[in-house]
């Protein structure tokens, strides 16, 4: 029986850049999806798409079953930082009642893999960058807590069920498919490379760079920006994997580089041919100062490594996107 792939979350960003990128390789796919993310990206002829909640076991049931789903990929969920801290009980409910409801819907229905979109705020403020996949998981904020304990559960279910799961941990994804057909977009948008090259486009308020007394080179939080694109490949190696019959497990995607608030606006600049109006504003509830990681398991496990994560590469491709 040929392969088919449930999306769930495949109208977000990097949900709908893996969509192209399954479609693009002749992939049979469908997409679950709320709406919640507000956005509407251009998706490929023919890819169906349900508006459902992942946590409504009913439809994910009836979905599995009617399209022979064989393989999940899990992007669906809440990712603000500053919102987890304020608002817990959402990230909570979304990120773990939510998503475990779609895991023992899947097992019910015996889907053998699961691939899911995790991040590298598991690890909380870590001991030293760049960070390999066993380093310390202390996260310093809901919304990493919540996506640690759904890997605790794919672990879990693994040695009991026998599933086959990968966690991607990604670190800032960013970027935008080169077409410019899709876009980083979120609604309230609290992102840095939107917000920035807004700002230089004249289209949004000044930058507010959030503090400025973080032990880094230049006192900016540290964060390794990886395209989008290359997520979307990575999760092709990952998914091939699984199906040929191979344990994952959890994975760093990132690039191994860093880069401070201050360097990304420098180069922000370079790429707009314009000043990027700002202002420095206090510490974000919830941000270490420094996530890099080390992605080399990746790279050996999966034959992978990030092609378009160069800055000038990334931010020319979110601005096309935006302009
Ligand atoms: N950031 C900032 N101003 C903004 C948005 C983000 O200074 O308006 C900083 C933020 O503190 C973090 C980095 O940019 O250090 C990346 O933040 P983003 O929200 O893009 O991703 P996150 O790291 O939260 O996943």
């Amino acid at each position: 029986m040929p392969s088919v792939t449930l999306i769930t979350g495949g109208l977000g960003f990097v949900g709908s850049h893996f969509v192209w990128a399954a479609a693009r390789e002749g992939r049979d796919v469908v997409v679950l999806d709320d709406g919640s993310a507000g956005t509407s990206p251009e998706l490929p002829e023919g890819v169906e798409v349900v508006r459902g909640d992942i946590g409504d076991r009913a439809t994910v049931g009836s979905l599995i079953r009617r399209r022979g789903v064989d393989a999940i990929v899990h992007f669906a969920g809440k990712i603000q930082v500053g919102e987890s801290v304020t608002n817990p009980a959402l990230y909570f409910d979304v990120n773990v009642v939510r998503a475990l409801a779609l895991l023992e819907e899947a097992r019910v229905a015996e889907v053998p893999r699961i691939l899911f979109s995790s991040t590298a705020a598991v690890y909380g403020e870590p001991e030293a960058v760049p960070i390999p996949e066993d380093a310390p998981k202390r996260p310093v904020n809901p919304y990493g807590a919540s996506k640690l304990t759904f890997e605790h559960a794919l672990e879990a279910y693994g040695r009991a069920y026998g599933l086959r799961w990968a966690a991607l941990r990604y670190f800032n994804a960013a970027g935008a498919d080169p077409s410019g057909k899709l876009r980083e977009a979120h609604d309230p948008e609290t992102h840095l490379i939107p917000l920035m090259l807004d700002a230089g486009l004249g289209r949004r308020p000044p930058l507010t760079l959030f503090g400025e007394d973080y032990p880094t080179r230049d006192g900016t939080c540290e964060r390794d920006y990886i395209h989008v694109v290359d997520l979307a490949s990575a999760h092709l190696k990952a998914l091939d994997r699984l199906a040929a019959g191979h344990a994952v497990g959890p994975l760093n995607l990132g690039t191994g580089q860093g880069s401070t608030v201050r360097e990304m606006v420098d180069e922000a600049e370079r790429v707009l041919g314009r000043a990027v109006p700002r202002s420095v504003g206090p510490r974000r509830a919830g941000d270490p100062s420094s996530l890099v990681a080390d992605p080399r398991r990746a790279e050996e496990v999966l034959g992978w490594k990030a092609q378009r994560s160069d800055l000038p590469t990334l931010l020319e491709d979110a601005l096309r996107s935006r302009t």
